[in-house]
């Protein structure tokens, strides 16, 4: 029997997700996971599904009571909280945009899509909702890429699986992973959307409010495209003229489009410092870059519609002709 009230009342840590605080509930309980779940919420469907995502009502309602949590608290641990401000609308099933995918099949996952910071692990000992975002790829208090897989046998995390912390196909420490190098311009981009989200001002983009700004950012890594050769000369371009790494230019090339959500870290972390160049000096290093690369919006529109007014504004008024005249106050 589980009491109504645990003995160790784990409480959420602050930016902890759901799966993290749920594991870390029957651990500090000397509970077996599984075995919690069991006999908590009987046969619920809990780890074949997208935890954090799904903010089920029922796991949070009495996950929230065992241990004397706020809803408001409780419900935080969620992507769901994030809706109207990272995302527009909160999807049960499929890709949700800005948050990566688990790749989930059966108890296992597939995809890369849950991150983690040795080093906050280390000092804090549980995972942090932010890293499902798919455009944190580094750590901001210990300026290290984030790992999505074990760092000694490279398979995918799984919070739920194996020793509290550890990975569950090899038991390898995941607080041992070596740091990871990052790129700094990724990195202040993804501290601009992360203000953004708490409200602070919205950078140089012209945006009202967070979600604009992500809207602008997702059709953005669109245009960066992978597999087309006038995909790669605009990745080429903005490393002339605006300082990327070359090498990167086509290591995200086999993907057939750019689904931030689903690809690696490295990955999304490359396409986060294509980003940062271009919405740098909005938006004359795009549109430098774009005309380099031969755009027109006939061409960048082909298959898919923007979702940001902005940037289709930008892209229909700039990227019409074949050379649009650069105002006088262009920087490189
Ligand atoms: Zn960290
Ligand atoms: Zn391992």
């Amino acid at each position: 029997m589980i009491p109504d009230l645990l003995p160790v009342r784990t409480r959420p840590k602050p930016g902890e997700s759901l799966s993290s605080w749920l594991a870390r509930t029957a651990f500090e309980n000397g509970i077996y996971l599984q075995t919690f779940c069991h006999l908590v919420w009987h046969r619920k469907p809990i780890w074949n599904r997208d935890t954090d995502r799904t903010g089920d009502h029922e796991i949070l309602h009495r996950l929230a009571s065992m241990t004397a949590t706020s809803p408001q608290k409780a419900l935080a641990t969620t992507i769901r909280h994030y809706e109207g401000l990272v995302f527009r609308q909160y999807n049960a099933s499929g890709t949700q945009r800005h948050i990566t995918s688990l790749g989930i099949y059966h108890r296992t996952h597939k995809g890369y899509g849950q991150t983690y910071c040795p080093l906050c692990l280390k000092q804090n000992g549980y995972f942090k909702l932010s890293w499902r975002f798919a455009f944190i790829t580094v750590c901001t208090t210990h300026n290290q890429r984030l790992w999505d897989r074990c760092w000694r046998c490279a398979a995918p995390v799984c919070i739920h699986r194996g020793r509290w912390l550890r990975c569950d196909a090899c038991d390898a420490d995941l607080r041992d992973a070596p740091p990871l190098r990052h790129d700094s311009r990724a990195l202040i981009f993804q501290k601009h959307l992360q203000a953004a989200i708490e409200g602070q001002r919205f950078w140089n983009v012209p945006a009202r409010s967070s979600l604009e700004l992500f809207d602008v950012v997702y059709d953005c890594s669109r245009a960066l495209g992978t597999r087309y050769p006038k995909n790669k000369a605009f990745r080429e371009a903005i490393c002339e003229i605006a300082e990327g790494r070359k090498n990167w230019i086509s290591s995200i090339q086999s993907f057939p489009y750019p689904q931030m959500e689903t690809m690696e870290c490295l990955h999304r972390h490359q396409m986060m410092a294509f980003m940062a160049r271009i919405l740098t000096n909005w938006p004359w290093t795009f549109i430098a870059c774009a005309t380099r690369a031969d755009f027109t919006s006939g061409y960048l529109f082909r298959d898919w519609k923007p979702t940001s007014p902005e940037f289709e504004h930008v892209v229909n008024t700039f990227l019409s002709y074949k050379s649009p005249q650069l105002p006088d106050n262009f920087k490189h």
